[in-house]
């Protein structure tokens, strides 16, 4: 019936079939297909024909497919577009995407199919797909760092103005009365001010130094208890100023250690400055010390503000500072993270015990032994 158009039918790029339409999808024949759709299903044109539709239809598109053949039969649909996988004669998968057309005579009522195999055309876009959500996601990740970024010199910038905008003040004040003595709260001032910006200064320096795997220890072996002393004699005015109540429970014997003396020092003042900047005017802040099996144990409490549970893992990220900047509280959000670096590198730990509102606690250990890096700076 279609002989005038045979040559077009066996040289089309398109997998051509006719189908009888007058018995059920499930036991209807081919009438004739050309070689194209053998290639494509990977069967002789003996074996398609013997098959039938159903033969060839992967079982999750037979009812689509039946559906489509069904609404060619009661001639509600001349002509329809189909999207369903047909699956090999090597058992693998096949996207084909089909034009139906039907034609109902007297002696014949056939469905012609023009089926093209898409699972290139599918794989590629599906892996386009998934390219460009990679892409999209890596570019919201890169704004993301340079929006940080931005942040994070923002904060810095402010963190390093603060100290200066003070020195600054007491210098003109200084200019202005010159040959009078300045006044004691003056005199303050420019130490907190000069103190403040030395300790950011060293924590940048610090941070650079940590991203380089640069930073390292330099330990001998120490007196504790003088260090101790030290520790508390610097501290105990600052809290008497803030109307703090500073209590230590320092145990008597304590054993001298092998610890850089700068990086213990640096870490006791960080967490007591956390202590007294969080816990506000009228708070209470201690300092408890003893030995626990091998190890000194430091502990470093507050009554203040405490810490969300969410946030108790991320205080010690360097950056985590930049999410949430505090108007209230001034700091470059680096002490913790350098904290935790120097005890680790003294192959202690360190933790933190915290409720909303009630308070915190800051524990850390030292090795009463050599630390694993003892390595020259
Ligand atoms: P900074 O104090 O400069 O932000 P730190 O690294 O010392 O940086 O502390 C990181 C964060 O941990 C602080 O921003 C604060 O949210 C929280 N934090 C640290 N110590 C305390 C504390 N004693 N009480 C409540 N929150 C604290």
């Amino acid at each position: 019936m279609f002989n005038k158009y045979k040559r077009f039918f066996d040289n089309a790029y398109d997998g051509f079939a006719i189908l009888d339409l007058s018995l059920p999808f499930e036991v209807t024949r081919h009438l004739d297909v050309n070689q194209q759709f053998c290639d494509m299903l990977g069967y002789t044109k003996s074996e398609v024909l013997a098959l039938g539709p159903i033969g060839l239809i992967h079982p999750n598109s037979r009812e689509t497919v039946r559906m489509h053949l069904q609404g060619h039969y009661n001639n509600t649909q001349s002509q329809s577009f189909m999207k369903s996988i047909f699956i090999r004669k090597d058992g693998t998968e096949i996207s084909i995407e089909s034009k139906l057309f039907s034609e109902k005579t007297k002696s014949y009522h056939i469905v012609f199919g023009v089926h093209r195999d898409v699972t290139k055309k599918y794989y590629m876009e599906k892996t386009i797909k998934e390219q460009l959500a990679k892409e999209a996601a890596l570019r919201k990740e890169l704004e993301t760092q340079a929006t940080e970024k931005s942040n994070y010199i923002r904060l810095i910038v402010h963190e390093l103005k603060t100290p200066i905008t003070a020195l600054l003040a007491a210098v003109e004040l200084s200019k202005q009365n010159q040959g009078c003595e300045l006044p004691e709260l003056s005199l303050d001032n420019i130490y907190d001010s000069v103190i403040a910006l030395d300790k950011r200064v060293d924590d940048l320096s610090n941070l650079a130094k940590s991203q380089m795997n640069l930073l390292k220890i330099r330990p001998v072996m120490l007196n504790l208890a003088d260090l101790i002393n030290q520790i508390v004699n610097v501290n105990k005015p600052s809290f008497q100023r803030k109307g703090q109540v500073f209590n230590t429970d320092i145990q008597p014997d304590l054993p001298n250690i092998y610890a850089d003396k700068e990086c213990l020092f640096s870490i006791l003042m960080n967490l007591l400055s956390n202590a007294g900047k969080y816990c506000g005017k009228n708070g209470k802040v201690s300092l408890n010390i003893k030995q626990f099996g091998d190890d000194i144990l430091f502990e470093i409490a507050d009554n203040g503000i405490g810490i969300e549970p969410n946030n108790l893992e991320r205080i010690f990220d360097p950056y985590d500072r930049i999410k949430r900047i505090s108007k209230t509280y001034s700091g470059l959000g680096l002490g913790l993270f350098l904290s935790k670096t120097f005890i680790e590198l003294h192959g202690g730990k360190i933790w933190v015990d915290s409720v909303l509102g009630v308070g915190s606690k800051f524990s850390f250990t030292i090795p009463n032994r050599q630390p694993p890096q003892s390595v020259e700076e």
